[in-house]
């Protein structure tokens, strides 16, 4: 059965990843878009939003793949829900874990697919490490995201609003790999955020976890090539090393060898298989540590961010 899917929200992710994904994978054919600026796939209709495109295409749509900003997808998911629709989410799935609860509940009652993708769960390092590190004892945990967030998001004002995430939209990223590949979960202990005086989310952010020596930094002013490194020593002295978003693994500084990225054909082939199984699949851990930093943050105010000319 091939899944008429539709994208809702025509931004970067949709038009760099979801569209050439959709199109190389047999299970799925795009047949919507929806976008408030208008903008679609070459030859795929588009509606201003998720009611316009039930009411235009009744009964022509298996699922929807929401990827606008996180504060407005829940409202979005639960319609696509309740009109009988698998949702895929980008991450992160929601602005508060109280929306993904009720998401989770809403698919369960209806008997409808729900996928909380983590993009970076399916980078090319993330099982080889999970494996290695399986039964061991972690010592060390290093994070380390740095990058430069008018190379990444220039003109992305929502970033910056309540739900926009600041500089957890990137972090988050490192925080699924690293909850996909440690043995224990992370528990935050303290938070240190830094917000420019402008803005309402943070720009930068240190964590420090439960466990001898475990932390992160995150950091948006980076400039030059973006550094975004997880390194991890166990008990037994072993040393593992994700680099380039998860793209590299060194373990014991031997390089390991790695598929090549594929992120986005691995999402799509996962919510292909949980389409045809009926089941859900949602993994709120890397969102409940963003929740939880924000609940024990110690906030500094920095100097205020504007984009230059042309961002
Ligand atoms: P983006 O370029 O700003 O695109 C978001 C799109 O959502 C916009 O084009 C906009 O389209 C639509 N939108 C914005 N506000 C909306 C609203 N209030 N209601 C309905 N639609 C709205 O952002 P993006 O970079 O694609 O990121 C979107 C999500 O994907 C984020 O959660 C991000 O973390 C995730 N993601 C992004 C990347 C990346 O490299 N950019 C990578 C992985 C994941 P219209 O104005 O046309 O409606």
């Amino acid at each position: 059965m091939t899944i008429r899917i539709a994208l809702i929200g025509f931004g970067k992710i949709a038009r760099d990843q979801h569209v050439p994904s959709i199109a190389a994978d047999p299970h799925f054919e795009l047949v919507a878009v929806t976008s408030r600026s208008g903008e679609t796939a070459d030859g795929v209709p588009c509606f201003a939003d998720l009611g316009a495109l039930l009411a235009a295409m009744p009964g022509q749509i298996d699922a929807v793949a929401i990827c606008t900003p996180p504060d407005v997808r829940h409202a979005i998911a639960a319609d696509a829900l309740d009109a009988g629709l698998a949702v895929l989410l980008e991450k992160p799935p929601t602005a508060t874990l109280g929306e993904i609860e009720d998401l989770v509940q809403r698919a369960a009652a209806c008997g409808q697919p729900l996928h909380a993708s983590w993009h970076s769960q399916h980078a090319p390092t993330v099982r080889a490490a999970a494996a290695l590190l399986r039964g061991t004892v972690v010592r060390r945990l290093r994070i380390t995201w740095r990058e430069d967030v008018r190379k990444w998001h220039s003109g992305q004002e929502w970033i910056w609003e309540p739900g926009g995430f600041g500089v957890f939209d990137p972090g988050i990223n490192a925080l699924s790999i690293a909850t996909a590949i440690l043995p224990e979960r992370l528990i935050v202990r303290a938070a240190d955020l830094q917000l420019p005086g402008n803005r309402q989310t943070p720009i930068a952010a240190d964590l420090t976890f439960a466990g001898e020596d475990f932390s992160a930094a995150f950091d948006w002013r980076h400039q030059g090539d973006e550094e975004r490194t997880i390194e991890i020593e166990t008990t037994t002295n072993r040393h593992i090393k994700l680099g380039d978003s998860g793209a590299s693994l060194f373990v014991d500084g031997i390089a390991h060898p790695v598929e090549p990225r594929a992120e986005y054909p691995s999402i799509y082939a996962r919510f292909a298989e949980l389409v045809a199984a009926g089941q859900s699949d949602v993994d709120v851990e890397p969102l409940r540590i963003v929740a939880d930093a924000l609940l024990l943050a110690r906030r500094t105010m920095v100097e205020p961010f504007v984009w230059t000319a042309g961002e």
